[in-house]
């Protein structure tokens, strides 16, 4: 038996954005390990044909495709490999390769031709032996094959991972398409009808409608529950209207359909609304769009995630072991049998199919279902009637800290939700320092609309921590506005001030009611949640703007210094750097030395002088305060005399404006509907909790605001366990210049 591993990498069915980070892994980690890596174009189509469609791949095979949409290495869809005969030829072509070993990145269908070959394979080694195609020692070389597969699919849809490669970039495209949709709608007092991919699965639908505040959605896996919901639809979308709605948006799964299984088409739903409400409806078929433009910053992470994984997961196997599916769940990757991702991803196809949409939604993620349930309330043209019965309670929020991108979207989400279960909510003006002056006022149902995709912060913020007086004036008006609860959306200020409240409680007993931190800020420097609102949009900012500047130096050897934001902490300077393929990030949380940067100097020169032609690091902004981004240019500059040109790009506000990206929005509505579930509770307990609220382990979860001061590094405000850091060893390994070297 063959001994040493020889593997192949190649990419089948629908392309999905990300792919080329997967393939881009899986080659320099193969390469690292000392083992040979072939690229298969084409996909399942170039393992049948063989020949030059099998190419050897190094280093630098794989440079500069990180930013790439789609696959450079091609996909296709294979009818030969769907018959034995060719699955025959495809086998004897990668024996003669020497390969015994496959990553598959491709959607279910394709995953599911993997399984078939692989239970084939030792029938398949026999027929070559038979037919005189192989000798019997090569057929004892491979009595076995290794199959790992990678989830490439844009729709989401492959059971037993959070998410598959591309559903985050789709998810961008729709985000974008439906945000532009909504400006020239709200113009014109329109309708519109978007229709977004998802055959079985209503996961783009769903978080599309999320993101962009649309007013009614459908989805395969819970078709409308009442016969005339075409008459609910319209009667929705027009008493919406009335209240003040400038726009209203349907947005369709392309597998939509009735509960008799009848399909829904954009222009059934267009016809039925236009009979209704008497006015034109517009359709719009976003198409293979979603599949296009660059990857997002998740997307490439995420790829390059799960492309290590997969080379570490097939070199660490036994011969004889079952194919497996790299996943991600809880933000970790996983491993799970082949088979039984297949088997589960088909029932909820066969629960549609069977019309037993309560089973199809049940095999969904618990996120997924939170989500459909919150969007029924958000859609809403207005709050359900009061119990009046009822405690109304009167809960305060506001930001506090720098704007983050999805801080509105988490209001939007809070106020509609706070209504529909009868309580007052206030909106407390310009952070803490409105807060101490009173700045504040009832918000209605209408008075958030449009907020969940804008960027900034709308009800002001402000990054004054109160003391003092401040503290006075806050328990007065607290007091005074009779706040039952309070909830603050913010980075660091929001937690300290929160902090400062708890710790004052002595001397304030006003301040002894429940409070809830929702965290946001770019830095994702906030204990308790492994990402913030606004990071991801930040890390898209950031991988936008560095992007532009590779395509800039195309004519000189040129490196870039980058400085991103983050503060003290690196989470910003080392993602961006894995999804752009820097090859040194800067961090405080390792330092820089002088040493460091006489190694990264002699690196670069070697580099430049044998054929590198772009240079790119990403320095944190707090890294070093001496060997700040000037310096270092000027360092580099001054060595790299003739040799190459250096320049710096400090990236500044714009990482901290434009829209929410769809995870943003997607997470700050999650948030703020948990949080409101806290204060009720806590209120309804009589209790006066002061907590945070994050993602963690995949859960959200709350943390005690009493906990604070013992899990962060104050001195730098950052969390002393940041979950990234272990990412650092894949970002070193893919950045080197080649395998192997030492840094
Ligand atoms: P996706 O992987 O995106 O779901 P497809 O379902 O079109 O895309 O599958 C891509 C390719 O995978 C097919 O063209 C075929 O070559 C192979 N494939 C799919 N299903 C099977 C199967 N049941 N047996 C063998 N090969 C399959």
């Amino acid at each position: 038996m063959n001994e040493k591993k020889r593997i192949a990498v190649l990419t089948s069915g629908g392309d999905a954005q990300g792919m080329n980070a997967a393939v881009r892994a899986v080659v320099r980690t193969a390469l690292n390990e000392g083992v040979d890596v072939y690229a298969i174009y084409e996909g399942y189509q170039g393992m049948v044909e063989g020949g030059s469609r099998i190419v050897a791949m190094d280093w630098n095979s794989v440079g500069g495709i990180l930013q790439i949409g789609g696959t450079v290495i091609g996909s296709a869809r294979c009818k030969k490999f769907l018959t034995r005969e060719g699955r025959l030829q495809a086998a004897h072509n990668l024996i003669m390769h020497g390969i015994n070993g496959l990553i598959i990145i491709g959607g279910d269908g394709s995953l599911t031709g993997a399984n078939i070959f692989r239970e084939e394979w030792s029938s398949l080694v026999e027929e070559l032996l038979e037919t005189g195609k192989i000798d019997a020692e090569t057929a004892a070389e491979y009595p076995h094959f290794l199959i790992v597969g990678l989830v490439g699919s844009i729709d989401n849809d492959f059971t037993g991972t959070d998410m598959t490669i591309g559903a985050d970039s789709a998810l961008h495209r729709i985000t974008e398409a439906i945000d532009a949709i909504t400006s020239t709608a709200a113009s014109h007092q329109r309708t519109f009808v978007v229709k977004v991919m998802g055959r079985n699965c209503g996961y783009l639908a769903c978080m599309g409608a999320l993101a962009t505040g649309a007013d009614w959605v459908l989805i395969p896996e819970s078709p409308p529950d009442v016969e005339n919901w075409k008459d609910v639809m319209a009667n929705r979308l027009h008493t919406g209207r009335k209240h003040g709605r400038r726009d209203s948006i349907v947005v369709l799964a392309e597998g939509a359909h009735d509960r008799d299984g009848n399909y829904i088409g954009s222009s059934d739903v267009q016809a039925a609304l236009e009979e209704r409400l008497q006015e034109d409806v517009r359709v719009t078929v976003l198409g293979h769009v979603q599949r296009g433009g660059n990857p997002s910053a998740f997307d490439r992470t995420l790829g390059t995630r799960m492309g290590y994984e997969a080379v570490r997961t097939i070199l660490s196997a036994k011969p004889d072991d079952a194919p497996v599916v790299i996943g991600i769940k809880n933000n970790r990757m996983t491993r799970l049998p082949l088979l039984e991702g297949i088997q589960n991803t088909r029932a909820v196809a066969e629960a549609i199919n069977a019309k037993d949409y309560d089973k199809a939604m049940s095999l969904r993620s618990t996120s997924f279902i939170e989500v459909f349930r919150t969007l029924r309330t958000l859609g809403r043209a207005f709050p359900h009637p009061i119990d009046p019965e009822q405690k109304r309670l009167r809960i305060g929020i506001l930001h506090a800290g720098a704007p983050a991108p999805g801080m509105n979207t988490a209001v939007r989400a809070a106020v509609r939700l706070g209504l529909d279960q009868g309580h007052i909510m206030l909106g407390i003006h310009n952070g803490f320092d409105g807060f101490a002056k009173g700045e504040m006022e009832e918000m209605d149902w209408m008075s958030i609309s449009g907020w969940a995709a804008q960027g900034g912060s709308l009800l002001g913020t402000n990054r004054r921590v109160p003391q003092g007086s401040d503290l006075y004036a806050i328990a007065r008006v607290i007091e005074d506005k009779q706040i039952d609860a309070l909830m603050i959306i913010g980075g660091w200020t929001a937690y300290e001030a929160s902090h400062t409240l708890l710790n004052s409680r002595k001397n304030y007993p006003a301040f002894k009611l429940p409070m809830i931190c929702i965290p946001a800020s770019i830095n994702n420097n906030l204990p308790g949640s492994e990402l913030s609102l606004g990071a991801d949009t930040a890390l898209n900012n950031i991988i936008d703007a560095v992007d532009k500047i590779k395509q800039s130096a195309v004519a000189t050897e040129r490196c870039f210094v980058v400085e991103v934001m983050g503060h003290y902490c690196g989470y910003l300077a080392l993602m961006g750097g894995l999804a752009t393929g820097a090859e040194r990030v800067y961090l405080h949380e390792e330092g820089i030395t002088l040493d460091a940067l006489q190694k990264d100097l002699k690196k670069l020169t070697y580099g430049f002088d044998h054929g590198k032609r772009l240079g790119l690091m990403i320095r944190n902004e707090y890294a070093n305060k001496i060997y700040d981004t000037n310096f270092i240019c000027s360092l580099f500059e001054e060595e790299g005399k003739g040799i190459f040109d250096v320049r710096p790009a400090i990236l500044g506000h714009l990482q901290q404006g434009g829209n929410p990206s769809p995870f943003d929005r997607i997470q700050a509505t999650r948030f703020a509907n948990l949080s409101l579930q806290f204060l009720a509770e806590e209120c309804e307990k009589g209790s006066d909790r002061n907590a945070f609220i994050g993602m963690r382990d995949g859960k959200v979860q709350t943390h005690d605001m009493r906990d604070f001061d013992r899990i962060v590094e104050f001195e730098y405000q950052r969390p002393r366990d940041q979950w990234w850091m272990e990412l650092r060893g894949i970002a070193r390994l893919l950045a080197q210049h080649g395998p192997g070297e030492k840094r």
